[in-house]
């Protein structure tokens, strides 16, 4: 598999999809996807994973840009696959470090001793002037973490979604980019079914990124959505119904 993409590129506009796996876990492991956007000596770095990615992911970045060049990382959420090397990063790098407030206090239990670091941000997200565009950090709570975000750059038109639009092992998966999503679909259904909270806030999500001109979804698991794959991917998205739809098979029945 390729391990390296470049999504984008236009004048000094860069973005770059690294595909890095833990190879102890590659045969039970979700694909993952990590991003990097490099706009001429300042760059963002998205979702960059853990420890054993770590130092592979580091040197791949480094390919592109001065890793001590690195304005922001952005963590969508706190899970160990996102956020887990946050203290490494923290040290081998002087970025910012751009996460939900919900979770800026757990983060050292991640080892990272400094919050300062940390730009801890509102639930409703925020936008940072980037060179000539900006980066928009668009609320995409309980989907499926109550503190999560995407993040969306108005250069390249690419939505980073986080968890939104993971597939489990769709044979799409194996050249990262959906080609049919009717035959991707279901390869997302039970994932989004289990993780994402509500229905509610699915459409609270579509409803919000459809404000914005996307070209590309990218999740940080499986395959990239493009153009009509995109479209198509948002409107299956704001009928996927999660947890508090399905509450009922999560218990036993009561019986007494
Ligand atoms: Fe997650």
């Amino acid at each position: 598999m390729n391990k390296e993409t470049v999504l984008f590129e236009e004048g000094a506009h860069k973005c770059v999809m690294f595909s890095l796996e833990d190879e102890e876990q590659e045969e039970n492991s979700l694909s993952v996807n990590q991003f990097l956007i490099v706009q001429g000596d300042s760059a963002v770095l998205i979702d960059p994973g853990s420890g054993a990615i770590f130092t592979e992911l580091y040197d791949a970045v480094a390919r592109h840009i001065d890793p001590r060049k690195i304005k922001y990382i952005f963590f969508s959420h706190q899970d160990p696959d996102v956020a887990g090397a946050i203290a490494e990063w923290s040290v081998a790098t002087s970025a910012q470090l751009v996460i939900s407030g919900l979770w800026s206090r757990f983060m050292s239990h991640y080892g990272l001793t400094d919050s300062s670091r940390i730009i801890a941000l509102p639930d409703h997200g925020g936008r940072v002037p980037f060179k000539d565009g900006f980066i928009q950090f668009i609320p995409a709570h309980f989907l499926h973490s109550p503190g999560n975000f995407s993040l969306y750059d108005s250069r390249s038109k690419i939505l980073f979604s986080g968890d939104i639009g993971a597939a489990i092992l769709s044979p799409q998966n194996l050249n990262k980019r959906v080609d049919d999503f009717e035959s991707h679909r279901p390869f997302l259904e039970s994932f989004h079914r289990r993780y994402m909270a509500s229905n509610v806030f699915c459409r609270a999500w579509v409803r919000e990124v459809r404000r914005y001109e996307v070209d590309t979804i990218a999740p940080q698991h499986g395959s990239l959505f493009r153009g009509g794959n995109a479209a198509a991917f948002l409107e299956w998205f704001e009928n996927v119904e999660g947890g508090a739809e399905h509450i009922d098979g999560l218990y036993l029945p009561n019986v007494e």
